[in-house]
C-alpha cells in the first residue's frame, strides 16, 4: 500500500505543480473553491452511508487492534457514522444548506455591519482532525439585509465539511455575495488546526488567519475600520 502510494505520488507529481500528495496534505495546500465531490456523491441515502461508514470504521478499529466486543467500544462505529453524516460532515449535502430570507433594508443602514466571533468547529481535509476558531463577517447592504443568525448558519454549513481554511473563507464569502447581491463582503477567520498543534510540527501556540475583502472592503480605510471593530 505504502509503496503504491509513493509510486503514484511520483507519477502524478507533474500534474500537482511539483508537489506530492503528501506535500499537499502536510503543507495544507488546496486545489479550488469547490469542495471536491464525486458526481455520484448522493447515490446512497444517509442511512446507507451510515451503515457503510460504521462497518468500515469497525474495520479500522479492528486493524489497530481494539477489542470490539468491549462494551465501551461496541457502539463506537455507529456513533462515528451518525456523527459524520448528521453532524460534522452534514455540510457536504446541499439539502442541509440553510434557507435564507432577505429583507428590505428599511432602516436605510448603509454602513458596514459586523458579525464577529462566530465560533466554528470544522475538520482538516488532509488529516481529519479538528479546526477550531472564530469567523468574523462583515457586509455593506446593497438594499437587502439578512437575519443575523442566518450569517451564523451559513458559517456552520460550510464549516461542517472536511475543509481547508482558505476554502472555508472563500466559500462563506461567495455564498454571502450571492445571497446579498453585493461584492461588499469581508470574511476573516482566525483558527487553530489540531493537525498542527497535536501532531506533526506540534506547535500549540500558532494560529492561522485568512481574509477575504470584496468590493468596498478593498481599501486600507475600510480594512482599518473593520479591524478596529474586531479589536474591541
Ligand atoms: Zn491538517
Amino acid at each position: 500500500m505504502k509503496i503504491e502510494t509513493l509510486k503514484e505520488n511520483t507519477t502524478k507529481k507533474s500534474r500537482l505543480n511539483g508537489f506530492s500528495h503528501d506535500d499537499i496534505g502536510d503543507d495544507h495546500l488546496y486545489t479550488g473553491l469547490q469542495t471536491p465531490m464525486k458526481a455520484d456523491a448522493f447515490k446512497l441515502t444517509d442511512t446507507e452511508k451510515k451503515e457503510r461508514i460504521a462497518s468500515l470504521f469497525e474495520e479500522i478499529m479492528d486493524v489497530i487492534g481494539l477489542d470490539l466486543t468491549d462494551d465501551s467500544l461496541k457502539g463506537t462505529p455507529n456513533r462515528v457514522a451518525k456523527m459524520y453524516i448528521d453532524e460534522i460532515f452534514s455540510g457536504l449535502n446541499p439539502k442541509n444548506k440553510p434557507k435564507i430570507a432577505l429583507f428590505d433594508n428599511k432602516y436605510q443602514y448603509n454602513q458596514m455591519l459586523v458579525e464577529k466571533n462566530i465560533t466554528f468547529y470544522s475538520n482538516c481535509e488532509h488529516h481529519f482532525v479538528p479546526i477550531i476558531g472564530k469567523v468574523h463577517v462583515s457586509y455593506i447592504s446593497s438594499g437587502k439585509v439578512i437575519g443575523l443568525s442566518k450569517i451564523n448558519r451559513i458559517v456552520q454549513y460550510f464549516a461542517k465539511r472536511p475543509q481547508v481554511q482558505e476554502r472555508l473563507t472563500n466559500q462563506i464569502a461567495e455564498e454571502l455575495k450571492t445571497i446579498l447581491k453585493t461584492e461588499d463582503v469581508a470574511v476573516i477567520i482566525d483558527a487553530k488546526h489540531l493537525c498542527v498543534s497535536s501532531r506533526g510540527i506540534k506547535d500549540d501556540t500558532s494560529a492561522t488567519v485568512t481574509t477575504y475583502y470584496g468590493g468596498k472592503f478593498n481599501t486600507p480605510n475600510k480594512v482599518a475600520e473593520l479591524q478596529n471593530y474586531l479589536k474591541n
